[in-house]
């Protein structure tokens, strides 16, 4: 396990506080999984350059079992992290990959995919999280792509006294995460997976005008600094305000686990259709044109 140095913070340092809290809503998606959906549509536009989240976690197979047989993306990129069970991938540019416990799987849709992500077990938990990440409407046309990222690729990091984190995504103190946006990488995104201990606390540098929100999804954990802190209890998802870093506090009683997710927003106009996500309705319609035409 690296030690990250321990930040420190000027007392200028603009500590983030909750601006919003958001209860998961139950959904379904693909061929009947059931999941949780944090943030996306209706408000897909909120957390740019974010545009939605799943939390899948079920140990009932039929809750699961059917899986996202084959469906076409555009313009995005998604981001699977699996904390239990396996997720088979395969798409119609020839690229296949299991995804186990703690691995990653990051597929650039660009100009267009067509993929399924289908369960590999007939028992037992399946958990994980699906996050679709936006890219520039300069990029995205760009050809697609796919990456597999192994459990033992992705950094666990100290952070503080009982705070570890998984680096999937972006820098903390000297280590870098695998995980990073495709082209220019413009969005810079920041992931990580944190396990806090009881009453565990840390401050970790968000960059600033990055979008930020923490997902508490085991264990409540308390968010900001202490004259504006916030409860944030599990399975809530807290958007954060603009600044320099952020405090988390964990229930003193049961711990914490939460993700941590930041990105520079693109502020550019999003047209959603399913699964095409573009800047104009015209584009969305050369989306659906292109998939007809299997041009994807
Ligand atoms: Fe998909």
């Amino acid at each position: 396990m690296a030690q990250a140095e321990q930040a420190t913070f000027h007392d200028t340092a603009v500590m983030r506080r909750v601006t919003r809290l958001i209860a998961a809503r139950p959904s379904t998606d693909g061929a009947g999984v059931r999941m949780k959906r944090l943030q996306g549509v209706p408000d897909l536009r909120s957390f740019d350059p974010f545009l939605m989240l799943d939390e899948f976690k079920s140990d009932d197979p039929s809750a699961y079992i059917g899986g996202f047989p084959d469906h076409p993306h555009r313009g995005f990129e998604t981001v699977t992290y699996l904390l239990a069970g396996r997720m088979r991938h395969s798409d119609n540019h020839g690229h296949s990959g299991l995804l186990g416990p703690g691995g990653v799987q990051w597929m650039t849709a660009g100009r267009g995919i067509v993929h399924s992500e289908m369960p590999e077990q007939e028992d037992g938990l399946l958990w994980g999280f699906q996050l679709w990440l936006n890219l520039p409407a300069k990029e995205k046309m760009i050809e697609a792509g796919y990456r597999d990222i192994s459990a033992a690729e992705i950094p666990a990091v100290d952070l503080a006294a009982g705070v570890r984190g998984k680096l999937i995504a972006g820098s903390f103190a000297g280590i870098s995460g695998p995980g990073h946006a495709a082209g220019t990488g413009q969005t810079a995104p920041i992931y990580l997976d944190l396990r806090l201990d009881p009453g565990a606390a840390v401050t970790l540098p968000l960059p600033s005008g990055h979008a930020g929100f923490v997902y508490a999804y085991d264990g409540g954990v308390v968010v900001g600094p202490s004259s504006e802190a916030t409860n944030v209890d599990a399975g809530r998802l807290a958007g954060l305000s603009d600044g320099d870093a952020v405090t988390i506090i964990a229930d003193a009683a049961s711990g914490a686990r939460l993700l941590l997710l930041a990105g520079r927003p693109l502020a550019e106009p999003i047209a959603h259709y399913g699964p095409f996500v573009m800047n104009t309705e015209a584009e969305i319609h050369g989306a659906v044109e292109d998939y007809r035409a299997g041009r994807f």
